[in-house]
């Protein structure tokens, strides 16, 4: 069986995650030897807290994975220390973290899923980093060795996954999937929304449920579309386009995730198609996820676009207020903790661009009242979220945005609106733009206006460029990240 799964890239590919408050990505407090340092503070000051027995008993063996955007990977060697781990030292874990290392936001502890391992036997296991010795594991570098067996998350359950009217047919679909008797009318499953909405947990709920099933013999391959392409292009260059053909056709069901990533990717996308046929063709399963409905995704062939529309295609919506304050529940009581309704209520109102978002800040209140071992309260939330909080009550303008990404560049603000394409303009156009998408609620065809009228597809294109530029260049995401912070002040 096949169990390809991988975390990456939910985070990479959210173009517009953290679109309110941005950290420092400087390579110092991210580079391998400054993480393993930072990592043995952590521990030491763990040991400290907690004594040395408790330390001994439980956290001895947590290995550190490795930083992606803010979050950090623990890993534990087995379920029942992860659990036990998050569940009594999770809070403290993000605290110390944080301290530490002001990129930090979230810690994510978990193990290898008992499936992962006999699941993809041919393929190398990405290799944790022992406490003491440096922290290499940026996952993207994981990523990039194609290899690299990867991992569902164990969160990204059904039984982690809180239903409201917003999302309950893509539910109702997704459950239908994993049930492995869908109607052909559900193939492939198309589920597309908005970022940090719930369309990557419920495909990694899909693939557990499945995977698991009748003694896991349903070979599941789950990946980002810029995995696919990742695999495909390298392929390509070992010229072993054969076997990887071979391979993706060999599963039973085929989890692409994010796929407007495909968009401007021809040949990728000549690729997908074809598997896509092929697959479909001998009955097997494809689930799809992307930002956009099949109809609205330009930039796809129509071929393409076709074949993705003529199954089941669901809407995940943005998130309600009920649905908010019922996750805020779920996840409290999942963490045990005792969050009074008043603040549960604050968080809801306040808090609405995405789930991950108010995750986030539930799960930063509870750190924080876990290291200075006080109750959470509404005051306690107003003073830690106060960045965030900020963030929501101020709105930035396009005009804004423009203005200050001229003065970055040095460069007129006529050329925000010119037709010139010479990169010194037309990169920081784009810049501007993506920032548009990211820090106003403005649609894609009342940006294009803005920019001197231009079509909602440029900037859609324009979001993407920067968000791969980013992805790819370190300086340049530090550039763009500096610019998001000047903003939201
Ligand atoms: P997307 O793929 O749509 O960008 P994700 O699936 O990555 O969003 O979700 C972002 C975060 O929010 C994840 O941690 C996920 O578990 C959580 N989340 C989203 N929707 C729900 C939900 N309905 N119930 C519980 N958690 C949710
Ligand atoms: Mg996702």
């Amino acid at each position: 069986m096949l169990l390809e799964a991988q975390i990456v890239q939910v985070h990479d590919a959210d173009i517009a995650r953290d679109s309110t408050n941005t950290r420092s990505t400087t390579v110092d407090q991210g580079g391998d030897a400054a993480l393993a340092h930072q990592w043995s503070r952590v521990r030491a000051r763990l040991q400290e807290e907690i004594g040395e027995v408790e330390y001994r008993n439980w956290l001895r063996q947590a290995t550190l994975y490795g930083l992606d955007g803010d979050e950090i990977t623990v890993m534990m060697p087995t379920r029942f220390l992860r659990d036990w781990v998050n569940k009594e030292y999770g809070a403290l874990l993000t605290a110390f973290w944080q301290a530490e290392n002001p990129i930090v936001r979230r810690v994510d502890i978990r193990t290898r899923p008992a499936g992962a391992n006999n699941a993809v036997p041919n393929l190398g296991e990405p290799t944790p980093v022992q406490g003491g010795k440096a922290a290499t594991a940026p996952r993207r570098e994981v990523e990039d060795r194609s290899e690299a067996a990867a991992l569902l998350d164990a969160r990204f359950t059904f039984d982690t996954f809180v239903v409201g009217k917003p999302n309950e047919f893509a539910y109702a679909c997704a459950r239908r999937v994993a049930d492995g008797h869908a109607a052909p009318g559900f193939n492939p499953l198309f589920l597309y929304g908005g970022v940090g909405l719930g369309k990557t947990h419920l495909m990694h709920a899909i693939a557990w449920e499945l995977s698991h099933r009748d003694g896991g013999d349903v070979a599941v391959a789950y990946m980002s579309a810029e995995k696919f392409m990742h695999r495909f292009v390298t392929a390509l260059r070992r010229q072993s386009t054969i076997e990887f053909k071979n391979e993706l056709r060999s599963v039973d069901v085929l989890m692409v995730d994010d796929l407007q990533f495909l968009i401007g990717k021809d040949g990728t996308q000549e690729e997908f198609f074809h598997t896509f046929n092929a697959l479909v063709d001998s009955g097997k399963q494809i689930i799809v996820s992307a930002d956009k409905s099949p109809s609205d995704l330009s930039g796809i062939e129509d071929r393409l676009r076709t074949r993705l529309g003529c199954g089941m295609v669901a809407d995940v919506h943005a998130t309600t207020y009920e649905l908010r304050l019922a996750i805020l529940e779920a996840k409290a009581s999942r963490a045990g903790v005792a969050v009074p309704g008043r603040v549960m209520e604050f968080l809801a109102q306040k808090i609405t661009a995405n789930v991950r978002e108010l995750e986030g800040a539930l799960n930063r209140l509870i750190a924080h009242a876990h290291l200075f071992a006080r109750p959470v309260t509404l005051e306690a939330a107003h003073e830690v979220l106060h960045d965030l909080l900020r963030a929501y009550d101020r709105k930035i303008t396009i005009e804004e945005i423009q203005k200050q990404v001229c003065e970055h560049y040095n460069i007129k603000i006529s050329e925000m609106s010119s037709v010139r394409r010479a990169r010194n303009v037309a990169r920081p156009r784009q810049i501007a733009m993506f920032l548009a998408k990211q820090l106003t609620s403005r649609s894609l065809p009342e940006i294009g206006r803005k920019f001197g009228n231009r079509d909602h597809t440029t900037v859609m294109h324009a979001v993407a460029k920067v968000t791969e530029l980013m992805a790819g260049d370190p300086d340049f995401a530090e550039d763009v990240d500096l610019l998001k912070r000047i903003l939201a002040v």
